[in-house]
């Protein structure tokens, strides 16, 4: 018996992973540079499902074991589920991630010209420090709904082809009394070349010119548009051991990839349906048709009930609320608990409680649970680490465990630990990915 538990690299606890990993997170690299935001990540997890067998699910169904399907909510969340063989009154057996980001959302009247340019408002969404989203290669995705009802995808800075969009910062020579960028200070710059023959805002004219001849939009489509400004870099290897991935939509994507590539895995039919979450809104605190806060998670159980009892089901259940955890940065020391903290690439990081200043606001795992959940790791080869997100006076963060926790749901917060959270490239390490995923599965098949 080790009377002390220490710490140790993945990669020296699990050498025969290495690999694995690498390969694992090209698939995962593949996923983030497509699904930039929750629409397009949607829109890709339900198409790799699709091409596994994976069927929308119809209200009023009847469901039997073995069967894959997926219910999306108004395009930007989605729920897979594959139908077990035990009675569902056993419970399911859940993991939820979210896959919006902070990002930069345009105003509804965002365009207008200044200086010799034409200019784009926007409103941040989430936690951005705002000085990094200056000065940078920026990408616009969304969708623009017509009022006659059609759908325009946009997508530009993407591919290498594309144009991409900037927003300016002062040169250091004349940077004096600047403290910090101000939200009304992220202006993206999308042009500067003016139309010859407007008499007013012709700058403006001319980038409109240019939008309705590409896209057949007009100003007004702007008020209804659900457009985002986002970093248009790809994911990328980091280090010279290619250990780590820098990437924009760490969070959440990183737990929500390994949940649907689980359920991919999946040897058989499972005992317990197995159900994975990608929700949205969870980076402005669930609210809204798309978040957690929303029915239709636990509505879209209750469909799969049937005619069984669904407070027998629900009481019975479990879920992983699988979202990214702080990793110590050795280079800000000051605001981590060492001790309590996740290294990068030492497992897949395991939160008793979430929260801040006093576990305010969290919903904590108990003590049956977590020994449970551990033991499943540890008989399946998951490497896991427990963390804490920073020293206890020093901030903290909420996830959405609580919201599975009011449905009579026991939960757990899981992911992966991240440096730069919430940045425009956030790091990850390769080998806790790939756990993520393996304790996915391990979850779904022997909890
Ligand atoms: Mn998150
Ligand atoms: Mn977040």
């Amino acid at each position: 018996m080790e009377l002390m538990k220490k710490k140790k690299n993945g990669y020296l606890l699990c050498p025969d992973d290495r690999q694995a990993a690498y390969d694992y997170c090209e698939g995962y690299k593949q996923f983030l540079d497509k699904g930039k935001i929750e629409r397009f990540c949607v829109e890709e997890a339900v198409r790799i499902a699709s091409e596994a067998g994976f069927v929308p699910f119809e209200y009023g169904k009847n469901y039997l074991p073995g069967e894959k399907i997926y219910f999306v909510q108004h395009d930007r969340a989605v729920i897979f589920a594959v139908i077990g063989s035990s009675p569902v009154t056993e419970g399911f057996n859940i993991t939820a991630a979210h896959v919006d980001c902070p990002r930069l959302d345009l105003k509804q009247v965002p365009m207008y010209e200044d200086g010799g340019l034409t200019l784009l408002k926007t409103h941040y969404y989430g936690g951005v420090r705002k000085y990094q989203w200056v000065a940078l290669p920026l990408a616009l995705c969304g969708l623009v709904c017509k009022r006659n009802g059609e759908k325009v995808r946009i997508e530009i800075g993407n591919d290498p082809s594309d144009p991409i969009f900037y927003i300016s910062d002062l040169l250091p020579h004349l940077a004096k009394d600047q403290k910090e960028i101000a939200g009304e200070d992220l202006n993206v710059i999308i042009g500067s070349i003016p139309d010859s023959e407007a008499e007013e805002t012709p700058y403006k004219t001319e980038i409109l010119r240019i939008l309705n001849e590409k896209y057949g939009i007009t100003e007004e489509d702007f008020e209804t548009a659900d457009l985002s400004v986002v970093p248009a870099e790809k994911a990328r290897d980091i280090g010279f051991d290619r250990s780590m991935i820098s990437a924009y939509g760490h969070d959440d994507r990183i737990c929500a990839y390994p949940e649907l590539t689980a359920l991919l895995s999946l040897r058989g039919i499972p005992k317990k349906t197995c159900v994975a979450v990608f929700a949205d809104r969870e980076e402005v605190g669930s609210m809204g048709i798309s978040g957690l806060r929303c029915s239709y998670v636990a509505d879209f159980l209750k469909e799969l009930c049937g005619t069984e009892n669904a407070l027998q089901a629900f009481a019975n259940s479990c879920a992983l609320s699988a979202d990214v955890n702080a990793a110590f940065d050795p280079t800000f020391p000051s605001v981590y608990e060492k001790r309590n903290s996740a290294l990068v690439n030492h497992g897949v990081a395991v939160s008793k409680y979430t929260g801040s200043r006093g576990k305010g606001g969290c919903s904590e795992a108990p003590a049956e649970l977590l020994a449970r959940i551990f033991k499943i790791f540890d008989d399946n080869n998951v490497l896991y680490q427990t963390s804490e997100l920073g020293k206890v006076d020093q901030g903290g963060g909420g996830t959405v465990s609580q919201f599975l926790a009011d449905h009579n749901i026991l939960v757990l917060d899981i992911g992966v630990a991240l440096l730069s959270m919430h940045a425009p490239y956030e790091l990850a390490g390769k080998l806790d990915i790939y756990h993520m995923h393996k304790a996915c599965v391990a979850f779904y098949e022997n909890y």
